[in-house]
């Protein structure tokens, strides 16, 4: 088998030039990411508002969290002042593009402003996409947004500066789990080759994304971790543990700060699938899940209200961690 050098596959070339008419003509382009963006989220889309921008174009980009505020893992994302608050969003867009946005409700306030866009082009890699846009260049295969964004651009004839590089690389590295991830197919590298060459710093873009925290953090990880459980007897073994906003607040973290104590969690050899409960500012519970791949927890997540990929999904829930617990248990 030849191998696959280029993620482009499954989005039909129809698709890929009606989305480029669209662009081209539109007065204004108004772009969204899902909620609690991650880099990938957040990286598409500041990519694609920072390229356009740079060719003339008049852009505005948010996401529709109530509590409109970017990660702080990601505040060093180039093109942030492309950002405006829901609240002053264009209502009805005459053209609206998502970015790795996998169904309509995770634009949060945003979803509202979609169904009124006159052309909402969808870009995504979620295998759950039901494809919500009028346009939608979704392909499950791309090891992140980013990868799509990159394609875009391209076809628009956009160039790829070290800012926009920025972007795209921070979405492939954290999708992909720095090249870890079964999602890591060679087009995935040979983006990366593009990326690093358009003058970005890699080194400084993992510093910041993976090897820095406050102190509080460590304090708040040994809290998390000396209640961790292992489950050996459900499914092929799950272990689990949850975060509340005391443990945060105790060490002043935001929310964003703990999104990636799930990494040390499903390292556990005896589990199949691991779990993390976060409770989010408005106490709800942000429930990440990862699977080695015998089980697909996006099957799962989405039976809780959820979704994500078959290895690393989520859902939301505002039943007890018990409770929440016993659901995740009765499904494995
Ligand atoms: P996370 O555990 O937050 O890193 O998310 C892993 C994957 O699950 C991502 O691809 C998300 O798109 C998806 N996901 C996380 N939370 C939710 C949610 N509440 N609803 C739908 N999908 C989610
Ligand atoms: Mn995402
Ligand atoms: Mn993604």
């Amino acid at each position: 088998m030849t191998p696959h050098l280029r993620d482009d596959g499954p989005v039909p070339e129809r698709d890929w030039g009606r989305a480029v008419e669209l662009i081209s003509s539109a007065d204004e382009i108004a772009l969204a990411c899902h909620v609690s963006p991650d880099g990938d989220a957040l990286g598409s889309m500041l990519a694609a508002g920072m390229a356009l921008r740079a060719a003339g174009r008049r852009v505005t980009a948010s996401f529709g969290d109530r509590r409109f505020e970017v990660p702080r893992l990601l505040g060093f994302l180039p093109g942030q002042d492309l950002l405006v608050e829901p609240a002053d969003y264009p209502a009805a867009p005459d053209l609206m593009i998502t970015f790795d946005v996998a169904v309509a409700d995770r634009l949060g306030v945003l979803a509202e402003n979609a169904g009124k866009a006159r052309e909402l082009i969808v870009v995504d890699h979620h295998p759950s996409n039901p494809g919500f846009g009028t346009v939608n260049l979704v392909d499950p295969a791309a090891p992140s947004t980013t990868t799509l964004v990159e394609e875009l651009l391209r076809r628009l004839g956009l160039p790829v500066d070290e800012a926009v590089a920025t972007c795209l690389y921070t979405g492939l590295v954290t999708d992909t789990g720095s090249f870890r991830h079964s999602s890591t197919t060679p087009a995935a590298h040979l983006m990366a080759a593009r990326m690093v060459a358009a003058g970005l710093d890699p080194e400084e873009i993992s510093r910041r994304l993976w090897d820095r925290s406050p102190f509080g953090y460590l304090k708040a990880l040994s809290a998390v971790l000396a209640r961790v459980t292992l489950e050996a007897e459900v499914g092929a073994g799950l272990v689990w543990t949850f975060v509340t906003r005391d443990d945060r607040a105790a060490h002043g973290l935001p929310y964003d700060a703990v999104e990636g104590i799930i990494d040390v969690v499903r390292r556990v050899d005896e589990a199949e699938v691991a779990v993390i409960l976060k409770e989010d500012d408005d106490g709800a519970w942000q429930v990440s899940t990862r699977s080695k791949g015998g089980v697909d927890v996006a099957r799962l997540c989405a039976a809780l209200g959820g979704g994500g990929h078959a290895r690393a999904a989520g859902f939301t829930s505002h039943l007890t961690v018990e409770e929440t617990m016993a659901r995740l248990r009765a499904l494995l």
